[in-house]
């Protein structure tokens, strides 16, 4: 059976967090292919100007292009209004008939996620992998998730991975502050940031 991982995120810009984290369920599921999906209009995140998804877009593909079994997906962007992870997850499974989906998220994420309205139609159409992120333990994480759904476990997997305590929201202040960013994401994304000026308002 085929097995896909999907990693969903704002990118905004996508950093070595969100690299490790998708490796290491490659890598421990032993999955065919993890498919990077940036969001267009994310629903739940006001607060901050996104950049443009095409930016978003370029810099995951620049991440990624170093490893065989990555791939950047344009759906989310492509559709017009908000993304909805159901939406997504249903048209993976109409490019990919068959395949088994995982659905990549850090341990912060997966908390938002079991909140929302389709998580139960989401729960029913693929795993949820939930990887260790510093600050959010994954043991405290299990007691959530099993005040919300039954037998978690079957479900939701945890993962984890070497700790690196790396946000977009961080690199994006440390831009706009002239700090470095080197390090904490792959260099082509920090020649691209450089070069656009991007998160200099
Ligand atoms: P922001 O600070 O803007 O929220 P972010 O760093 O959290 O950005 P997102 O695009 O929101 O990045 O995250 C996409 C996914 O990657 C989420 O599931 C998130 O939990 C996970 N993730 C992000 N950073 C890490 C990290 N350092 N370790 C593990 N998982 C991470
Ligand atoms: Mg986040």
């Amino acid at each position: 059976m085929f097995k896909l991982g999907v990693m969903g995120g704002t990118f905004d810009p996508i950093h070595n967090g969100h690299l490790v984290a998708a490796e290491g369920a490659r890598d421990e599921l032993a999955l065919d292919k993890v498919v990077f999906v940036p969001a267009g209009k994310p629903p739940h995140k006001p607060g901050h100007d996104i950049a443009d998804p095409r930016d978003r877009y370029i810099m995951t593909g620049l991440a990624i292009a170093s490893n065989e079994f990555f791939e950047v997906s344009s759906i989310e962007i492509e559709r017009p209004g908000p993304s909805y992870t159901v939406d997504t997850i249903q048209s993976l499974m109409d490019r990919y008939p068959g395949a088994e989906i995982y659905f990549i998220t850090g341990a912060d994420a997966i908390l938002d996620i079991i909140t929302w309205k389709n998580f139960e139609k989401l729960l029913s159409l693929c795993f949820f992998v939930a990887a260790s992120r510093p600050g959010y333990p994954l043991d405290k994480l299990r007691q959530k998730v099993s005040a919300f759904i039954e037998y978690p476990e079957r479900k939701i997997l945890s993962m984890e991975i070497p700790a690196l305590a790396i946000s977009s929201t961080d690199i994006r202040r440390r831009v706009l502050a002239g700090k470095t960013i080197k390090y904490l994401l792959p260099e082509p994304v920090e020649d691209y940031i450089a070069r656009h000026k991007l998160y200099r308002r």
